[in-house]
């Protein structure tokens, strides 16, 4: 659909971002029935833009402007929310350097879910799995909240 459309009518160049090999376009399009607006988002096969791109479902339970939580689907604590950007960064580094606020936004939303959720006093552990020997399975980075129970330390 997507390749059909860029080959029939003209794709406005200041519409599209790339970076890396991420990329986020915004397709104006003016046919024969008039105009339209094609949103592609984030990379193909990342499944953490499918959320964000609301493709693939997930229990919502925060927004901001640049970010969504999310249940984790296999929780690993009572609470166990997942907080990513909604454009694709692979992983902590990545989001760092891009330096625009962003990883503060992530951080600032991850306060908040814990607060939301009942487990600000409690205590709770917000984690960045990186890489692999970090037990990153899904490179789209996602900041983890626990809580809700005691954590051992150190971890496995
Ligand atoms: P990590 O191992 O740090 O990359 O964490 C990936 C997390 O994503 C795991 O805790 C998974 O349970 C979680 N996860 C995988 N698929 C989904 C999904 N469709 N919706 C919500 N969480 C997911
Ligand atoms: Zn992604």
């Amino acid at each position: 659909m997507t390749r059909e459309l860029s080959a029939r009518w003209a794709v406005q160049p200041q519409g599209v971002v790339r970076r890396g090999f991420a990329v986020t376009a915004t397709i104006y399009a003016a046919g024969p029935l008039g105009g339209a607006t094609v949103k592609i988002s984030g990379v193909a096969d990342c499944l953490f833009c499918g959320i964000a791109g609301g493709e693939i479902p997930a229990t919502r339970v925060l927004e901001s402007p640049r970010t969504i939580a999310f249940q984790d689907i296999n929780p690993q604590a009572p609470v166990h929310i997942l907080v990513i950007p909604k454009r694709h960064h692979q992983n902590l580094a990545e989001v760092a350097e891009a330096g625009d606020g962003l990883l503060d936004e992530i951080a600032a939303q991850a306060a908040l879910v814990a607060s939301n959720s009942g487990v600000a006093e409690t205590g709770y552990r917000v984690v960045f799995n990186t890489g692999d020997d970090g037990g990153q399975a899904v490179h789209h980075v996602h900041a983890h909240v626990l809580g809700g129970r005691s954590m051992g330390w150190p971890p496995g």
